[in-house]
């Protein structure tokens, strides 16, 4: 995200890696998004990302718990970009696609291999055998494949039929003011990510339907593009404009602001080596003290700490026992090694059972994208 100081506006760049938020109210603010809080009453036993704000904001959210309450038609939609094994962010957008699935929604999942290709330059047979990791690691998380449309991009011939149509309502004035000026590719990628955020609306997958995006904010500019394309084409297709959600940014364990492939000790992967993960786990950034001492007498800065956040954001649901774990820390009462041995112990716990349900889905993953295989592509 850039400041440009002649508008005084924030810009999103949704190719960039570089995102550090720190004023997410003002953000919300400046994009139009709406603060999640005041929804909360409307939702029964909300999941510990949208009562702890990991969820910060959205777009018409209401249509989706709406849909559900009802018992009415209703989508999520999101994907991946295959270019490495699932790693954290991955984990949590997953965690809410699951849970829109299971409060009755249709699951679209894309394998966005022709993002990678123009983004990231990975070849397709590189990004399928990629992909075929991907799509085990979201079974093994609970995605049910029964009620789950789950393709590659450069497979799915609706969506670059979309693309293409889609492109002859927009200006080139209309997505330089989204994205500013870029190289064709990416713009041409831009208009594929809106159809597949539509694709779940056309009359063979049951026909326009309230559909949420879960995203990080640097996606919103193609939440807000698809938004105006639906707009553009609702009469002739019926398209409601999607709904979105926002979720925060981690910082790094090692107290970077945001985990990046760039750097191996600011994150790890859901498929990586144990002893790696405890290695980068021992050695992340907390908010102890200079010495035990001090620590005892003055206490830890939870709040500065990225074991404790990584709690917050995956390993402890129970907010009592994320309470207990605070206040110990804020007393004194417990000291950073020992605080991380006991993480460590249940990320380890989730991380093997993981991949141990991955392996188990891996035959699954691979008959998925065969059948895909069947399909004409063309790149
Ligand atoms: S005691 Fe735990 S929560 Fe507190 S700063 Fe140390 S590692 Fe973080």
């Amino acid at each position: 995200m850039t400041y440009n100081e002649k508008s005084q506006r924030f810009t999103l760049d949704p190719w960039s890696s570089d995102l550090k938020v720190e004023d997410y109210e003002r953000l919300c603010q400046e994009f139009g998004i709406k603060p999640l809080k005041p929804l909360l009453p409307m939702i029964e036993n909300p999941p510990h990302f949208l009562r702890r704000g990991i969820i910060f904001g959205h777009r018409d959210l209401e249509l989706i718990l709406e849909a559900a309450k009802k018992n009415e038609p209703f989508a999520v939609m999101s994907g991946i970009k295959p270019t490495g094994d699932f790693h954290l962010g991955t984990l949590l957008t997953m965690r809410e696609i699951i849970y829109f699935q299971k409060a009755g929604g249709l699951a679209v999942y894309c394998i966005a291999d022709i993002e990678a290709y123009e983004d990231n330059n990975i070849p397709f047979d590189e990004s399928r055998q990629i992909a075929i990791g991907n799509i085990a690691d979201a079974l093994a998380l609970g995605l049910d494949p029964k009620r789950a449309y789950i393709y590659r991009q450069s497979k799915e011939r609706r969506v670059k039929d979309l693309a293409y149509l889609f492109g002859r309502g927009i200006t080139l004035s209309t997505i330089t003011a989204i994205y500013g000026e870029r190289h064709l590719g990416l713009y041409m990628s831009a208009l594929i990510q809106v159809a597949d955020i539509l694709l779940p609306q056309l009359k063979d997958l049951g026909g326009p339907k309230p559909t949420v995006v879960p995203v990080g904010i640097d996606q919103d500019p193609h939440i807000r593009f698809a938004r105006d394309v639906a707009h553009r084409f609702h009469e002739k297709l019926g398209f409601i404009p999607p709904s979105s959600t926002y979720h925060r940014i981690m910082r790094g364990l090692d107290g970077s602001p945001k985990m990046s492939k760039r750097n191996p000790m600011s994150y790890f992967t859901l498929n990586e080596d144990l002893e790696s993960i405890k290695w980068k786990l021992m050695n992340a950034y907390t908010g102890g003290r200079a010495t035990a001492k001090e620590q005892r007498e003055l206490g830890g800065i939870p709040e500065q700490c990225c074991i404790y956040e990584l709690c917050v954001f995956y390993f402890v649901e129970d907010d009592k026992e994320l309470l207990d774990m605070y206040m110990k820390c804020r007393r004194g009462e417990v000291l950073c090694g020992d605080c991380k041995i006991k993480v460590v112990e249940k990320v380890i716990k989730f991380i093997e059972e993981h991949q141990r349900r991955r392996n188990r889905f891996i035959d699954t993953a691979r008959s998925l994208i065969e059948e895909e295989d069947q399909k004409p592509s063309y790149l």
